[in-house]
């Protein structure tokens, strides 16, 4: 079976991984701040905070934006659930923004028409919008950041899929145009540590807030200790979200090549735009304003049955799969009361969408072979 994604491990990331476990502090060591390092030079982000999710990381950005009971978050519905869970957890209360069919990005203008619907109303106004940047395409943060200050909302973005992406010709997770941005490192996404994410941010309160939440709201400093060197201080009640330094060891060895890894996918999507274009389906966005990381390609099916091509694909051993349901449509959701079809842009995506193999050790033949057999399924 060809993957839609999958990691790509070599001797360097080994090695970096071996060293850790030869050494003294597998945990709690220097290798977590040398990856958050890099990842903020990266980026271009004044702080940034590893833990051992993106799902994590969600949470403690809510946390330290102030989320709690009572507070509305609002999301996307064509994303994993982990972008809504956070708020559940948080004792908020969650609402999806319709996506545009076209970016399948949260929808700016059905943004707007939320808002204006809802301060005219008098319904809850969201103290989070929570964007994400679908298969590493980033969303329209300008426009998102414009009515953030009109409506005066926080803003994370889950940048789960799109560390390395661009948006304006800066790097996806500087936060011009946000509070806090989320990466994941699971080993279907760009870079790895196994499991774990980052929490990028221009204020040091958050930042601070979030190293505090990820470690059960512990803290050690100088006065603390003044008291007795065994003393450390509980002020807030946090959690074990810590990333182990074997992770970040990972992780740092990964970011070497995550310039490499972009470029490969790049590469890949180039080619899908060429040898796909003349087929009956529509092709992945494209626009100069961002450059996408390529964490999925998604191709739109219109002229067949999503289920009979996916099944069809899968039986010739090519790792299709579908992102994403809409959120909205779990069983625990339409629990809450959501209805079945709560936004129908999300809707018309779900019923076509289809992700093809990309990731960074997919050879020219392997796609070639993608690439053959979706034109036999689809004629
Ligand atoms: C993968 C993913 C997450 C969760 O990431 P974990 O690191 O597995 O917790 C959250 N949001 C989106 C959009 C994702 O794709």
């Amino acid at each position: 079976m060809i993957p839609y994604g999958m990691q790509d491990i070599n001797q360097d990331d080994i090695d970096a991984v071996h060293s850790v476990l030869a050494g003294t502090h597998l945990t709690q060591g220097d290798k977590v701040p040398e990856f958050e390092k890099v990842i903020s030079d990266l980026v271009s982000a004044q702080h940034a905070v590893a833990v051992n999710s993106a799902t994590s990381a969600l949470h403690i950005a809510c946390l330290s934006l102030g989320v709690g009971k009572g507070d509305l978050v609002w999301t996307s519905p064509i994303s994993f659930v982990a972008s809504s869970n956070c708020a559940l957890y948080c004792g908020a209360q969650v609402d999806f923004v319709d996506i545009d069919y076209y970016t399948s990005n949260m929808c700016v203008s059905a943004l707007q028409a939320k808002l204006e619907h809802h301060r005219a109303n008098n319904l809850p106004m969201p103290k989070v919008v929570i964007p994400v940047h679908m298969a590493g395409y980033s969303c329209d943060m300008q426009g998102i950041k414009r009515l953030a200050d009109e409506y005066a909302f926080y803003v994370i973005e889950d940048a789960s899929h799109a560390i390395g992406a661009q948006y304006q010709n800066h790097a996806v997770g500087c936060c011009e145009f946000s509070d806090i941005t989320v990466f994941s490192f699971h080993p279907v996404k760009i870079i790895t540590t196994a499991e774990g994410g980052m929490a990028t941010t221009n204020h040091a309160k958050y930042a601070e807030t979030m190293r505090l939440l990820r470690s059960h709201g512990v803290e050690k400093n100088d006065k603390i200790q003044q008291q007795g060197g065994w003393c450390y201080e509980q002020s807030m009640l946090g959690f074990n979200y810590r990333m182990t330094d074997i992770q970040a060891a990972l992780g740092v060895s990964q970011s070497k090549r995550l310039g490499q890894f972009i470029n490969r996918r790049q590469e890949c999507a180039k080619r899908y735009f060429e040898y796909l274009q003349n087929l009956p389906i529509e092709l992945p966005p494209l626009e100069a304003i961002t450059i996408s990381s390529w964490h999925l390609f998604v191709i739109k099916i219109l002229n067949k049955d999503r289920r009979d091509i996916f099944e069809a694909l899968r039986k010739e051993r090519i790792g299709v799969h579908v992102h994403y349901i809409p959120i909205y449509k779990q069983p625990y959701y339409q629990r809450l009361g959501f209805s079945e079809n709560y936004c129908p842009q999300a809707e018309r995506y779900y019923a076509s969408a289809l992700s093809i193999p990309i990731f960074h050790a997919m050879t020219n033949d392997q796609q070639d072979e993608v690439i053959e057999k979706i034109a036999e399924v689809l004629v």
